[in-house]
């Protein structure tokens, strides 16, 4: 069955603009998946319209075999990265971690126990006291993505999350990003704007235009010369 599935799927924002415009695709499980396509296609809107961050205008979205269309995005099994991180500056480390735990009403115990335990398989021990202003781009990027996990989500949608590294930083996250979905099996969804970075990490790409998705395949099949 597909971890994510994608029917019609429409969203057209108060004031008009029709970001998705009756899309489909269906996502494997286990699969990186890639999203890729100039700026203002749709691709963020096309993550936050799964995570639920979004309501769809029409169509459906479902996360396994759950139709979560209507669902808020609290009870969605998804984890999601932004591509500022949008880490609360006034919590520690380990409150960032834990807040999706929090919105699932984990006890205080619990939601350290399972920071703690994702902060170590992110490399992040030393930092669990620290606010995200005393933290470097590449931790605050793991930070994100230790919230991303916390709650182990099915799906991890991730919104350029390595745009604001410098080079060497990206080409650490990426192969640390590979070697993450590869050892948790976790079902991945990455947008960014960089062919390379998509070949480099994807098992299958979409371009998208306009709302829509233009060409899709492996990355031998997208970016094959004509
Ligand atoms: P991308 O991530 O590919 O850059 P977006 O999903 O951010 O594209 O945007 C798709 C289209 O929807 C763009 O035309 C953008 O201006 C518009 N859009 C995005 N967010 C909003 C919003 N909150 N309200 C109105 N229009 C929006
Ligand atoms: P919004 O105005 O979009 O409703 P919120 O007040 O819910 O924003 O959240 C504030 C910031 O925290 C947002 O930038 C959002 O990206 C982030 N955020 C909200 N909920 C979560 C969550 N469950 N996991 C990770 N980040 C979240």
């Amino acid at each position: 069955m597909a971890a994510i599935t994608l029917r019609e799927l429409t969203k057209v924002y108060p004031g008009g603009v029709r970001a998705l415009d009756a899309l489909d695709l269906e996502i494997a499980d286990g699969e990186f998946f890639a999203l890729l396509g100039p700026s203002g296609c749709g691709k963020s809107t096309l993550l936050r319209t799964i995570a639920g961050l979004e309501e769809a205008t029409e169509g459906s979205v479902r996360l396994g075999d759950e139709d979560v269309t209507r669902t808020p995005p609290g009870r969605r099994n998804v984890g999601m990265v932004f591509q500022d991180y949008a880490l609360f500056p006034h919590m520690t480390v380990t409150d960032n971690i834990a807040y999706p735990l929090r919105i699932k009403k984990a006890s205080r115990p619990e939601r350290h126990k399972a920071a703690a335990e994702v902060a170590g398989e992110l490399g992040l021990d030393g930092l669990l006291g620290r606010r995200p202003g005393e933290l470097s781009g590449g931790q605050q990027q793991r930070v994100a993505l230790a919230r991303a996990m916390a709650a182990r989500p099915q799906v991890f949608l991730l919104d350029e999350p390595l745009s604001n590294l410098d080079a060497r930083l990206r080409l650490e996250a990426r192969t640390f990003l590979k070697r993450l979905q590869q050892e948790l099996g976790v079902t991945t969804v990455f947008v960014t704007h960089d062919q390379a970075e998509a070949l480099a990490m994807a098992d299958r790409i979409a371009v998208m235009e306009a709302g829509r998705i233009r060409q899709i395949g492996t990355p031998r099949e997208v970016f094959r010369r004509p």
